[in-house]
């Protein structure tokens, strides 16, 4: 502290010398502080990731319209034959329906990066596709640019 013209020091995290605090560059090692000096925030430009997780959501409830749908249709087909499986097969393509319906929603908030809890739910419920995975993961990973 004394030895120099009161100009205050650090040590530098590389050589551990003492160097001025505002030096750019270690002057005993070299090591280069500008390079720490531009923080690796990301800022809110991320916006585009939920609005892409959300139409790979979208993608992905579609299938659950194409199973259940097929599921419902045949299952209306086979009534008339036999009246016990048949409607149960009806029920369950209707349930699928059902949860095409809640993953659609869900895509869609997150496209309109409103309820998060919605979009999450919707994202979950498309794992079993690839595309509805990364959907999920976008969406979990920019709950901040959510409004609630
Ligand atoms: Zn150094």
């Amino acid at each position: 502290m004394q030895s120099s013209s009161g100009q205050a020091q650090r040590n530098c995290v590389s050589c551990g010398r003492s160097i001025a605090w505002d030096a750019n560059v270690c002057q005993f090692c070299g090591h280069d502080y500008r390079i720490q000096m531009m923080p690796p925030v990301p800022q809110k430009e991320d916006s585009a990731m939920p609005v892409v997780g959300g139409v790979l959501i979208l993608i992905g409830s579609l299938a659950y319209f194409l199973i259940g749908g097929l599921m419902a249709a045949s299952g209306t087909a086979l009534l008339g034959l036999t009246l016990g499986g048949s409607g149960v097969i009806v029920g369950c393509g209707i349930l699928v329906l059902l949860l095409g319906v809640i993953a659609l929603l869900g895509g869609i908030f997150a496209i309109q990066k409103k309820h998060f809890g919605m979009a999450i739910i919707g994202g979950v419920l498309v794992i079993p596709s690839i595309l509805g995975l990364i959907g999920l993961i976008l969406v979990a990973v920019s709950k901040d640019s959510f409004e609630g």
